[in-house]
């Protein structure tokens, strides 16, 4: 499946998503989830989640799409006729949501009915309730000031002696190893400081 664009008020990324056994997740979810940690904790973890399923289409360029599937099979099923690239299971889920019973083909789908896929394709609502539990997540958020950290050593600058590293900070990387390459480069650094010679 190619790229979707998923929302939350005013934040909105792009990238690929999974659909897993209980809700989404994927590259695009925790790009979303990390740069808008703040504001969806503001928001205590509730909230509508928008997904557009086929952002490279334009509004207009669907409805073509869905008036030439008319135009050209007019009685097949609608329900057995995805447009590519969405899986056919999704395209099922997404035709039921819209209210099209299976046994609509495109012939006697309705106005109400095409533009309620229309919605389904570019705007799925999902209900966001809270968020995964210590130790499941995989986005931290917050941490250490690195203004209060000197990076040649990893040494506090409020407190001289004491050294952080990893998670503790206030680091953010891009899931896919940034973070295990941050908490090992700064845990190497501050190592290094603890260990040189003129600390002993
Ligand atoms: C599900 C999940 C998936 C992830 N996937 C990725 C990924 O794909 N790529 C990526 O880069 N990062 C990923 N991360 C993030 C990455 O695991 C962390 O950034 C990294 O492990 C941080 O290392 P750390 O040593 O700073 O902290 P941790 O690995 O959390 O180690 C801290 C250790 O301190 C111990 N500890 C805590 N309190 C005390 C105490 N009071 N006394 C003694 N010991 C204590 C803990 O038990 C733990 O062993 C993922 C994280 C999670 C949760």
């Amino acid at each position: 499946m190619g790229d979707v664009v998923l929302s939350v008020a005013k934040l909105s990324e792009r990238g690929a998503i999974l659909i897993t056994h209980n809700g989404v997740s994927g590259p695009v979810v925790l790009r979303l989830s990390a740069w808008g940690a703040r504001k969806l904790h503001a928001m205590d973890y509730r909230f509508p989640l928008r997904i557009n399923w086929l952002p490279t289409m334009t509004e207009a360029a669907l409805r073509t799409e869905l008036r030439v599937r008319r135009d050209k099979q007019p009685n097949k099923h609608v329900v057995n006729s995805p447009i590519a690239p969405l899986p056919v299971r999704l395209w099922k889920n997404l035709v039921s949501n819209a209210g099209i019973s299976p046994d609509i083909v495109w012939t006697t789908l309705s106005r109400e009915a095409t533009n309620g896929l229309i919605r389904q394709l570019r705007e799925t609502e999902l209900p966001v309730h809270g968020k995964s539990l210590n130790k499941e997540e995989f986005v931290t958020c917050g941490g250490v000031s690195l203004r209060e950290i000197n990076f040649k050593t990893m040494e506090s600058r409020i407190r001289p002696g004491l050294y952080f590293a990893g998670e503790l900070l206030d680091i953010d990387g891009i899931t896919g190893g940034f973070n295990f390459q941050a908490a090992w480069t700064t845990g190497w650094i501050a190592g290094q400081s603890m260990g040189a010679p003129e600390k002993r």
